[in-house]
C-alpha cells in the first residue's frame, strides 16, 4: 500500500479538524475520549512518519506540522496522537522482529491504543526512584507496583511498563509490553485534572501480572535506553502542541481586539493591546521556527538534536503559557468565562510546561550543554 503524500496528510488533518471542532466543548465537559478521531489521525499515517521507514525528506517536521494543526483545534486530540506515537517508538527501535510484526501495525493505525508507564508516586523527574518490580519466574516475569499519571489509561490496550529488574538505579530498569486486559492489571479512577479532560489519565496498579519474557523490549536492565528513543520525540511533539495552542489563542485575541470597542475606539487601537498581540505573533513564529529547526536536525541525524529538542520544548511551552494568559487579558472579563475558549487554553498550556520533562528539567538539559557555545565539544 502506498503511503500518503505530504499534501494528502495535511488535507486529511484539515478534514479531522473540521469534524472535531463541534465536539470539543461537549467532550471536554463530559470527559469523552475522541477515539474515532484519534484512529482517523493515525490511519492517515501520522505515527508512521516517526516510527516507519522515511518516505519524505522531513518526516518529523511534517508530523509536528500536523500535530500543531490538530492542537489549534483540540489539544486532547493532538496530545493523544502524540502519545500514541510515543507508545510505538520503543517497540519500533528495540522490539523483537516478532513483536514488531504483530504489534506495530496496529499501533500505527490506531487499532490498538498504546500508553507509556514510567512515572510512579515517588518517581517523577527522577526515574531512578522507580519501584515497580519485575521478578523472573521461568519463562515469565511477574510485575508488582503502581504507575501514575498514565495517559490513555482505560482506553489503551497495550502498556509499555518500565519496571525494576535490579537495584542498579537507572541501569536496573526494563521495558515490558503488557496487555492492559491481563490478569492483575487494574486501572484506577481517572485523575480530576485542570484541563485536557477528554484525554484520560489515571494510576494503574499491577498485582502479580505475568508477562512472558519474550515481551521484554530491548535488553534486560536497559529500559532507559528504550525510553530515550521517545524522550526527544516527546519534546518535539509537545512543542508542536504548544505552538498550535498559542496560535489558536492569538487568533481569537486578534479577532476580539478588532471587534471590541472602548473609549470610542476598537481596543486594537490601543498600543497596550496591539503590542501584546505583536509580541504574541513574534514569539509564536520564533517557537515554530525553533521547533522545525530541531525537527530538521533530527531528520538529518544531527548531533544537536537533543539540545534543540529541549530548547524547542522549553521555549514553545513557555510561549504558549504567556500567549494564552495574555489572550485572557485581551478578552477582559469575557476571557475569564467558560463561554470563551481562551480560559481552557490557558489551563491546557500549564500542562505542557509539566509533561515530557518539566521545563526546569529542560533547562537542566540545556545548561548541561552550554560548553558547546564556548567552541568546546
Ligand atoms: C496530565 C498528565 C499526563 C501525564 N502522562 C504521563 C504518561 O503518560 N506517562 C508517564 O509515565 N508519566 C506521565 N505524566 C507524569 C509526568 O511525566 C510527570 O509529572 C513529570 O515527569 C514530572 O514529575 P512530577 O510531576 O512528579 O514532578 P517532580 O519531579 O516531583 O518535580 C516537582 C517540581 O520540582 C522540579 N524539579 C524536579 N527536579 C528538578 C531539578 N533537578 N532541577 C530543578 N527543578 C526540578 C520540577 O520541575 C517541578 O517543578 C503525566 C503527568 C500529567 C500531569
Amino acid at each position: 500500500m502506498s503511503r500518503p503524500s505530504h499534501a494528502e496528510i495535511m488535507a486529511g488533518v484539515e478534514r479531522i479538524v473540521r469534524d472535531a471542532a463541534p465536539l470539543v466543548d461537549d467532550h471536554e465537559r463530559r470527559e469523552v475520549f475522541p477515539e474515532e478521531l484519534v484512529r482517523r489521525a493515525c490511519a492517515l499515517g501520522l505515527p508512521d512518519l516517526v516510527v516507519g521507514e522515511p518516505t519524505c525528506a522531513e518526516p518529523t517536521s511534517l508530523f509536528c506540522g500536523a500535530i500543531e494543526r490538530l492542537a489549534t483545534c483540540w489539544l486532547a486530540l493532538a496530545e493523544s496522537v502524540h502519545l500514541q506515537t510515543l507508545a510505538a517508538c520503543g517497540l519500533a527501535e528495540f522490539g523483537s522482529e516478532d513483536l514488531r510484526a504483530r504489534v506495530l501495525p496496529k499501533l500505527a493505525t490506531g487499532d490498538l491504543i498504546g500508553a507509556n508507564c514510567l512515572s510512579e508516586p515517588p518517581a517523577g523527574s527522577d526515574l531512578s526512584l522507580i519501584e515497580t518490580a519485575a521478578t523472573r519466574h521461568g519463562d515469565a516475569y511477574v510485575l508488582n507496583g503502581v504507575k501514575s499519571w498514565v495517559g490513555h489509561a482505560g482506553v489503551a490496550g497495550l502498556l509499555n511498563v518500565y519496571a525494576r529488574t535490579s537495584n542498579a538505579g537507572l541501569g536496573g530498569i526494563t521495558c515490558f509490553l503488557v496487555d492492559a486486559g491481563a490478569d492483575g492489571v487494574q486501572v484506577m479512577p481517572r485523575v480530576a485534572k485542570m484541563g485536557v479532560r477528554a484525554l484520560p489519565t489515571a494510576q494503574i496498579r499491577f498485582t502479580d501480572v505475568a508477562v512472558p519474557a519474550v515481551r521484554v523490549v530491548g535488553r534486560v536492565n536497559r529500559g532507559m535506553v528504550v525510553a530515550q528513543s521517545f524522550f526527544i520525540q516527546g519534546r518535539l511533539g509537545i512543542a508542536a502542541c504548544a505552538v498550535g495552542l498559542a496560535q489558536a489563542a492569538m487568533r481569537r485575541a486578534v479577532t476580539y481586539a478588532r471587534q471590541r470597542r472602548q473609549f470610542s475606539s476598537e481596543i486594537m487601537g490601543f498600543q497596550g493591546i496591539s503590542f501584546l498581540l505583536a509580541d504574541m505573533s513574534v514569539e509564536i513564529e520564533a517557537a515554530r521556527q525553533l521547533l522545525h529547526r530541531a525537527c530538521r536536525e533530527r531528520d538529518a541525524g544531527g548531533p544537536d538534536t537533543e539540545l534543540l529538542a529541549a530548547q524547542a520544548k522549553l521555549f514553545a511551552t513557555d510561549t504558549a503559557m504567556k500567549v494564552t494568559t495574555n489572550a485572557v487579558q485581551v478578552l477582559g472579563a469575557y476571557g475569564y468565562t467558560t463561554d470563551e475558549p481562551v480560559e481552557r487554553w490557558m489551563r491546557e498550556a500549564k500542562l505542557l510546561q509539566i509533561i515530557e520533562g518539566t521545563n526546569q528539567i529542560q533547562r537542566v538539559a540545556v545548561a548541561s550543554r552550554l560548553h558547546k557555545f564556548t567552541g568546546e565539544n
